[in-house]
C-alpha cells in the first residue's frame, strides 16, 4: 500500500515513525514542510525535514521533543562567545547535518536531492521529500507585526497571537521532483497530526500540490493534532481558537476543505460532527507502539 504523508516537524514525525513501522519498506513517502526553513550562522536549517529524518532513523531526543539524542552544544556556545547569533538552538550533532546540506546546496544540489542522500545515509526504508526545492517561507501576522516564522516561534517564543499566516514564494513554487508522482501513485493520502496553519498549509499552498490532492482518486485521511481540544505541544490550539473560532474536530477539518474523506480524532474529542466522517481512537503517541496503532487506524480509514 503506497502512502503519502503530509507532515510538519515533531507531531508529524512521531506519526511518520508509526506509519513506517506499520508499512512495508518502500511504501511510505513523507512530503515535508519547508516553510520553517531558516539560515543560521550561514547554515541552511530545515527543522521539519530534520525532525522527520531523525525520528524515522530513531536518532531523535524523545524527552526534549526535537533534535538529536545525546546532543551537546559546544559549537553554539563558542559561536555565542565570539559574538555570533545564538537565539536558535543548534546542537553539535545537528550542525554536522547542516554543514553537509549547506555545502550541497551551495554546490547547486537541490534540497530534494540532498534530502534523499541524507535518507540513504540513514538507511531509511521510507522517502522524505520537501514540498518544494524553491524558496517558500512562512510569515506570521500578529498584533505586534509580521515576522518570519522562526523569529516568531523561537525568537519570540510564539507568544504573540496569530491573525494570519502567509507563505512567501508558495504561489510561484513548483513541487519538488517526486511529490506529484508520489501523490498520483499513492493508494492513500494521510495528513499528519501537525499544526494545520504552519506545518500542513504551507505544503498545500504549492499550487500543483493542492491541485493534485484535490484531484485524488484515493482516500485522504487526516489525524487531528488536538487531544481534548488542546494541542499536545505548541500553539495549534491558540491559532485555531483565534483564526477558526474554536478547537473542535470541525475546526480542524475545516482547515482542509475538499481534501478529507475522514478525520481521526481522540476519544476525548468525541463524539463530534466534523463535517466529514470521524474515526475515534486514542491519538496520544506516547511511544512507538502507540504511534503504530494510530497509524494502523488511519490506514484502515484510508483503505
Ligand atoms: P512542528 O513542526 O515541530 O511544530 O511539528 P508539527 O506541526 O508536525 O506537530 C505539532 C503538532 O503535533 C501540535 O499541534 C501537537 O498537538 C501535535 N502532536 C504532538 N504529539 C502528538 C500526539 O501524540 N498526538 C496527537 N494527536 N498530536 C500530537
Ligand atoms: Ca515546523
Amino acid at each position: 500500500m503506497n502512502v503519502v504523508l503530509l507532515s510538519g516537524g515533531v507531531g508529524g514525525a512521531r506519526f511518520a515513525r508509526g506509519l513506517q513501522a506499520a508499512l512495508a519498506p518502500g511504501e511510505l513517502t513523507v512530503v515535508g514542510n519547508v516553510g520553517d526553513d531558516v539560515e543560521i550562522l550561514g547554515l541552511h536549517v530545515s527543522p521539519d525535514l530534520d525532525s522527520i529524518l531523525y525520528t524515522l532513523a530513531g536518532l531523535n531526543d524523545e524527552e526534549r521533543g526535537w533534535g538529536r539524542a545525546g546532543e551537546t552544544w559546544s559549537a553554539l556556545a563558542a559561536a555565542s562567545a565570539w559574538g555570533g547569533e545564538d537565539w536558535f538552538m543548534l546542537g553539535d550533532l545537528d550542525i554536522g547535518l547542516h554543514l553537509v546540506r549547506t555545502q550541497a546546496l551551495r554546490s547547486g544540489t537541490p534540497l530534494s536531492a540532498v534530502t534523499s542522500e541524507l535518507v540513504a545515509a540513514a538507511g531509511l526504508p521510507s522517502r522524505i521529500v520537501p514540498a518544494t526545492d524553491e524558496r517558500l517561507r512562512t510569515h506570521v501576522v500578529t498584533p505586534a507585526g509580521t515576522f518570519p516564522f522562526q523569529e516568531w516561534f523561537v525568537g519570540r517564543g510564539h507568544g504573540d497571537e496569530v491573525d494570519a499566516v502567509a507563505f512567501d514564494g508558495a504561489g510561484e513554487a513548483s513541487p519538488a521532483p517526486g511529490v506529484i508522482e508520489a501523490i498520483e501513485g499513492a493508494d492513500a493520502i494521510l495528513i499528519a497530526p501537525s499544526n494545520p496553519y504552519v506545518s500542513v498549509q504551507p505544503i498545500l499552498a504549492v499550487p500543483a500540490i493542492g491541485d493534485a490532492l484535490a484531484a485524488r482518486r484515493v482516500r485522504s485521511v487526516a489525524v487531528s493534532p488536538l487531544v481534548g481540544g488542546r494541542a499536545v505541544k505548541g500553539p495549534a490550539d491558540r491559532m485555531l481558537s483565534r483564526m477558526a473560532g474554536g478547537t473542535t474536530p470541525r475546526h480542524v477539518a475545516d482547515c482542509y476543505p475538499g481534501l478529507l474523506d475522514a478525520l481521526v480524532i481522540d476519544e476525548s474529542d468525541a463524539p463530534a460532527d466534523a463535517g466529514v466522517p470521524t474515526v475515534v481512537t486514542s491519538t496520544l503517541m506516547i511511544d512507538l507502539d502507540a504511534a503504530r496503532a494510530l497509524a494502523e487506524k488511519a490506514l484502515e480509514a484510508a483503505r
